[in-house]
């Protein structure tokens, strides 16, 4: 039978049924494993290679995402593993100019040190012909502009031109769209944000259909090390029950902070993927199942966000996204080429009425 969200969270990756054992088993704190010293290792020797805490973990994310996964330390893990397992001196891969800072940093630094040539692409476009490519990342909806690119139409430029298709799906979840079925050759995302939820950790997962790329990525993981650890891989897998209740309160509360910011004369450039206004909702609402929690706006000033926080009793001030509690990020603060007023808004999981009441006082209060 094929379930709906709701249901899928809650049983993704759960053993079978067994008499006296639990539903979601405990993590597995090991490094080796006894051995057997004439046969060898058997299915399991050391736990940088096999772990159960985290194969189970990732056959969660893979029944989500729709294709086996690899988890790994954080996000940043996973996708410059997946770069570096599959780019070599001498190729030119295409990055989201508009993405998560940190892989413009490492694309600049150790890829461009190692032979490996980047182009900076617009998420919302024009895309370039993406001739001569090995790999093209999108990250849809963009972090932290939310501007959205059309998955299938660049996979199918991509495949056209000989080069994979990558997508970032932090923002999004598996339960926002699946890329791999939108003909993505590998999804990759930070596990820290929505798919987890609780600020409590940090995870990175690549998932592919693509064997031989899902085999070499694993190689690259095996000799490397960036595994994450038992505990987090547990307390991600049971955060993950959870996440279509998340999800769902996080965007009714996006939907109603979007309207009451569009409404404002006293705040511009509202971004939210699901406004019918915003740029981005015709592609999104073609793509994706599900609107994330996250809405971009500019309050002009620095001091202005200084003091809508302040004033805020449940908006915290902290980076990141997609977690229970609200937050908010003003990015320029970091270095990102965003205005000194502009605000990351993360929806957390609190009722709606308050958060809107709060949300209306501070904005108030700060003018
Ligand atoms: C946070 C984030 C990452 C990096 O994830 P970490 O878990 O912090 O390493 C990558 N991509 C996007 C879109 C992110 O938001």
């Amino acid at each position: 039978m094929t379930f709906l969200d709701g249901t899928r969270s809650v049983h993704a990756g759960l053993p079978a049924p067994a008499v006296g054992e639990p539903f979601l088993p405990g993590p597995v704190f090991a490094a080796p494993y006894h051995l057997d010293p004439v046969t060898g290792p058997g299915e399991r020797g050391y736990a940088r290679t096999e772990q159960p805490t985290r194969e189970a973990l990732e056959a969660a994310i893979g029944e989500l995402e729709g294709g086996p996964a690899l988890a790994f330390a954080s996000g940043q893990a996973a996708i410059t593993a997946m770069l570096l397992a599959l780019v070599k001196a001498g190729d030119t891969v295409a990055l989201p100019g508009d993405g998560y800072f940190a892989v413009r940093a490492f694309a600049r630094g150790a890829l461009a040190d190692l032979g490996v040539a980047s182009v900076l692409v617009p998420t919302a476009g024009p895309y370039p012909d993406f001739t001569g490519l090995r790999l093209v990342l999108l990250e849809t909806p963009a972090n932290p502009g939310l501007d959205v690119a059309d998955i299938a139409a660049l996979a199918d430029a991509a495949h056209a031109a000989g080069a994979l298709l990558a997508v970032d799906n932090t923002a999004a979840t598996p339960l926002g769209q699946n890329p791999l079925a939108l003909g993505a050759d590998l999804v990759v995302a930070s596990g820290t944000k929505g798919l987890t939820g609780h600020s409590d950790l940090l995870l990175g997962y690549v998932a592919t259909r693509d064997a031989e790329l899902l085999g070499k990525i694993e190689s690259w993981r095996k000799l490397t090390g960036g595994v994450p650890g038992a505990f987090d891989c547990w307390l991600a897998h049971r955060s993950m029950a959870t996440m279509d209740l998340r999800l769902a309160r996080q965007t009714q509360n996006a939907a109603a902070i979007a309207e009451l910011l569009t409404g404002r004369s006293d705040v511009t450039g509202v971004r939210w993927p699901g406004l019918p206004s915003d740029p981005s909702y015709p592609v999104a609402s073609k793509q994706m199942r599900r609107i994330p929690g996250i809405v971009a706006f500019d309050l002009g000033s620095a001091e202005r966000v200084g003091r809508f926080l302040e004033t805020a009793e449940l908006v915290f001030a902290a980076t990141s996204f997609g977690g229970v509690h609200t937050t908010a990020d003003r990015r320029a603060q970091f270095g990102d080429d965003t205005s000194p007023g502009f605000v990351r808004f993360s929806c957390g999981i609190e009722d709606t009425a308050d958060l809107i009441a709060d949300v209306t006082r501070a904005l108030d209060a700060s003018r």
